[in-house]
C-alpha cells in the first residue's frame, strides 16, 4: 500500500495532564509499505451502525497492541487505519500495515499467524475490568484520533467475528 502521513500538530503532555497544543505545518509523508486488511462485507452482526467505527477501531487497536506477542517488534512498527466504509474496499475495513518505509514483513506475520493475533486481542479487551476501554485495552497512546471514537462492547464483537474466521473473506483454519 502507499501510506501518506501528515503530521498536523503535537501535544505537550505531563503524566496526564495535557501542557499545551500546537499545530504544525510539514509536508506530507509518502511512502510504499506491506499491509494486512480486513473487510466485513456483511458489517458486524450486532453492533449498530453508530458503534461501527468505534468497533473497528477498537479492534485495530487491539491487534496492534499485541501484535508485538506474535512478531519481533515494538508496536509502534505497526499503525491502523479503521473506517466504517472504505473508499477502496468499498466495505467496512480494519488495516493494519508496517510503518516502515518499503515494510518490513511484519504485516506478512500477522497475516499467517490471524487466529492467535484474533484470539489474543479478544482476550486482552475481554478479560480487561475497565467498563468502556482504558490504556490497558484499546486506547492507544499514538492514537491519530485522540482514541475517537472507540467502543468496547463493539470491539468485542469486532474481535469475536475475527476469531470466528465467518464473512471475513479470511480462512483461518
Ligand atoms: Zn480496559
Ligand atoms: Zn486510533
Amino acid at each position: 500500500m502507499r501510506v501518506t502521513e501528515s503530521f498536523i500538530g503535537y501535544k505537550t503532555i505531563h503524566f496526564d495532564r495535557t501542557i499545551s497544543v500546537e499545530p504544525l505545518e510539514l509536508p506530507p509523508h509518502t511512502y510504499e509499505s506491506d499491509a494486512l486488511w480486513l473487510g466485513f462485507p456483511k458489517g458486524v452482526p450486532g453492533l449498530p451502525p453508530a458503534d461501527l467505527l468505534g468497533g473497528l477501531h477498537g479492534a485495530e487497536h487491539a491487534l496492534i497492541a499485541i501484535a508485538p506477542l506474535l512478531v519481533l517488534c515494538d508496536r509502534e512498527d505497526i499503525a491502523g487505519v479503521s473506517s466504517p466504509l472504505h473508499e477502496q474496499t468499498t466495505l467496512p475495513t480494519i488495516i493494519l500495515f508496517d510503518e516502515i518505509e518499503g515494510g518490513a514483513g511484519l504485516a506478512e506475520v500477522l497475516y499467517t499467524s490471524f487466529e492467535r493475533l484474533a484470539k489474543e486481542a479478544l482476550s486482552l479487551v475481554s478479560d480487561c475490568p475497565c467498563t468502556d476501554g482504558c490504556p490497558s485495552c484499546i486506547y492507544s497512546p499514538r492514537c491519530g484520533s485522540h482514541n475517537q471514537p472507540l467502543s468496547k462492547d463493539g470491539t468485542i464483537k469486532v474481535l469475536r467475528l475475527l476469531t470466528e474466521g465467518t464473512n471475513t473473506g479470511l480462512k483461518i483454519k
